[in-house]
């Protein structure tokens, strides 16, 4: 097969060019009359879901491309990005490696026993190490022990990521079944899922490939983790790499008050928020990311943040093996 087609073969795959719409009915949405919808990222594949997805693949396509059979990544133990690694690379025949922070001999979470079920070679460092990852000298290391690979950044955070990222644009185009919303709404951990989409819409709209009529949307990033404020330069950064720099006037901003205490804090209140949520809309979500991003759609609303008649599209990004952690 030659390596297009291959390249085709495993994108569609993993990605499919359209994907399920769910309605979030709500007495607090229809008396506030805000129309919220959910794009189901989360449904996209059975283990290999969500936004990673997207961030993976071009990464995979480029390792085969340069000849790598191994690939190597950063993560924690709960790690959505490991986990789909690990599975991508059993299916597309990869040798995967997953460098992970913390060595405080803790049993395995289900996320790593899953990856070493998958055939992953997971090499623990201590928190002090974990620092050095960006650092040339510890990579330069790691290929001394291991030999080659070809290496994802923590979190498929790297050019590839934000250009497989921009797909989402599309996606969300073939899945919408009228115009755009007014507004799309996404959890933020590093920010790269939502450049992509910020340069994907802005790059469909200069080129009038958006559905008819559309008008452009407002991107609204939720932080979950503390001091998110980083995130408006790196995202700025990352358009740049992009070179998405000029977004044809499309508005987006960072809310920084909706992370419940820090990066995986998940306090007992949104613990209820998520499970009532789960229950009322047969829908799970994950505790990390799509609680919190959902969590703040709802004290939005209720703040009288959105006028009569706005339309939503939040992102469900995945992230739901995530809470198998909780449930042991
Ligand atoms: C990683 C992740 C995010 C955040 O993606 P970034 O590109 O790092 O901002 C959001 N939701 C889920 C479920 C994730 O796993």
């Amino acid at each position: 097969m030659p390596a297009s087609d291959t390249a085709n073969l495993i994108t569609s795959l993993v990605i499919p060019s359209r994907v399920a719409v769910s309605d979030i009915s709500d007495p607090l949405f229809v008396h506030k009359k805000v129309c919220v919808q959910l794009l189901r990222l989360d449904q996209t594949d059975p283990l290999l879901s969500g936004n990673k997805a997207f961030k993976l693949i071009p990464n995979l396509l480029i390792a085969r491309g340069a000849g790598f059979d191994t690939v190597l990544s950063f993560g924690g133990a709960y790690s959505n990005h490991i986990h789909a690694l690990a599975e991508a690379g059993h299916r597309f025949n990869f040798q995967t490696i997953a460098v992970i922070r913390g060595d405080d001999g803790q049993p395995d979470s289900p996320t790593l026993q899953f990856a070493v079920s998958r055939g992953m070679r997971l090499i623990r460092v201590s928190r002090q190490e974990y620092r050095r990852r960006n650092e040339a000298q510890f990579i330069e290391q790691l290929k001394d022990t291991l030999g080659a690979f070809y290496l994802i950044p923590e979190g498929g955070a790297n050019e590839a990521g934000l250009r497989g990222s921009k797909q989402l644009a599309s996606v969300i185009d073939n899945s919408l079944v009228s115009e755009w919303p007014d507004e799309i709404v996404l959890a933020c951990g590093t920010g790269a899922t939502m450049a992509g989409l910020i340069s994907g819409i802005a790059e469909k709209y200069a080129a009038g490939s958006m559905r008819q009529g559309s008008p452009l949307p407002f991107i609204r990033g939720i932080a979950v983790l503390k001091q998110g404020e980083f995130l408006r330069s790196d995202i700025a950064r990352y358009l740049q790499t992009l070179h998405a720099s000029d977004t044809a006037g499309l508005n987006w901003e960072i809310e920084t008050s909706y992370h419940w205490g820090g990066y995986a804090r998940f306090p007992a209140d949104l613990a209820k928020f998520m499970s009532d949520f789960e229950r009322e809309q047969n829908i799970l979500l994950d505790p990390v990311y799509t609680a919190k991003m959902m969590s703040a759609i709802y004290q939005r609303v209720a703040a009288d943040q959105y006028k009569p008649g706005s339309r939503l599209l939040l992102l469900h990004t995945g992230g739901l093996q995530g809470r198998k952690a909780r449930a042991d």
